[in-house]
């Protein structure tokens, strides 16, 4: 199989005749074999009935069902299970993004890149959820150096060995790039068209913004000491640990001088550097020892090997 394309949908019902009209059309001109992957994200409307129905016309339709809404990152891990194509391309199911622009995302993952994400330049959504969007897509960039502007574009294509090295849950959906950057994998980017919601509703309120936030801490965080938990930890314990260890030192050499220190503000917090830093440094140690002793290894994508 050359493409699959995936479509994470949660009560998209009014949507999905109208998006599989659309994306049939564009595979139609496209030479390629392929298959149309829908995710059923525990819809509790029509949803599942319409995919089913256009099932029965369309045999390149194949279909998932969760028995709950699980979420997005549940959805696209499933679906990317169930893809066979060697280019995967993700897509919402709500009519926002464009299935004209598939045809465009394979030419640029044809040019060598192994992931390509949709840069929804000029945005169809209200401001509330542009701007907060904005910040969040520049400190991210900011932070992993990865040179892209929109994150959180459903329509995404992968190569196939991407997908197989990335694990996707909780909402982890919003930072497959940076996954996938960590390990070593191209990534580029094309602008793509967007439009605004025409039917349903979104999936994601005020929430999006804490999911968002905490997910990029993960991330941070697994990408870089998954491997050296200590290495974070035991950095700000040592700093800590320092800190109060030459406050408590400090005031011990008054005591000696004769001075009283026991209502010195100073005496508390060289208590609290000191307790704060063992505390920090034993997570490190634990975080350590988890890293020892889980025993899936760490898989690292080799691009070619020469014997
Ligand atoms: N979605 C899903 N499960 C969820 C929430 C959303 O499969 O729990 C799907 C949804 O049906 C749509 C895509 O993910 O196809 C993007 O969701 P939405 O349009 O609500 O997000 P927004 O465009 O507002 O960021
Ligand atoms: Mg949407």
């Amino acid at each position: 199989m050359d493409l699959s394309i995936i479509i994470p949908l949660y009560n998209e019902e009014d949507s999905l005749n109208e998006l599989t009209r659309q994306i049939v059309e564009v595979l139609k001109d496209l030479d390629l074999s392929s298959e149309i992957c829908f995710v059923d994200d525990g819809s509790t409307d029509d949803s599942l009935a319409r995919i089913k129905h256009l099932r029965e016309q369309n045999r390149k339709i194949k279909i998932l069902s969760f028995r709950r809404n699980y979420g997005k990152s549940a959805a696209l891990s499933e679906g990317f299970k169930m893809a066979s194509g060697d280019i995967i391309i993700t897509i919402d199911a709500d009519l926002q993004d464009d299935p004209a622009e598939i045809p465009n995302l394979i030419r640029k993952i044809n040019e060598g890149y192994d992931l390509v994400s949709g840069w929804k330049k000029k945005r169809h959504d209200p401001i509330t959820k542009t701007l907060p969007s904005k910040l969040f897509n520049f400190i991210t960039a900011k932070v992993t150096g990865i040179k892209i502007h929109d994150f959180n574009c459903g329509l995404k294509a992968y190569r196939r060995e991407v997908i197989k090295e990335i694990p996707v849950y909780g909402s982890l959906h919003r930072y497959l790039p940076v996954l996938a950057h960590w390990k070593g994998f191209a990534i580029g980017e094309i602008i793509v068209n967007h439009h605004a919601r025409k039917y349903g509703v979104t999936k994601y309120g005020w929430r999006r913004f804490f999911d968002g936030f905490f997910d990029l801490f993960t991330v941070l965080f697994l990408t870089r000491y998954r491997q050296k938990p200590l290495h974070l930890f035991g950095f700000f314990g040592l700093i800590s640990l320092m800190a109060g260890f030459i406050i408590s030192l400090y005031l011990t050499v008054l005591w000696f001088q004769g001075h009283g220190i026991g209502n010195r503000p100073m005496l508390f917090l060289g208590v609290l550097l000191i307790i704060v830093g063992m505390q920090s440094f034993s997570i490190g140690l634990i975080g350590e020892m988890i890293t020892n002793l889980k025993d899936e290894e760490e898989s690292y994508p080799i691009k070619e090997k020469i014997f």
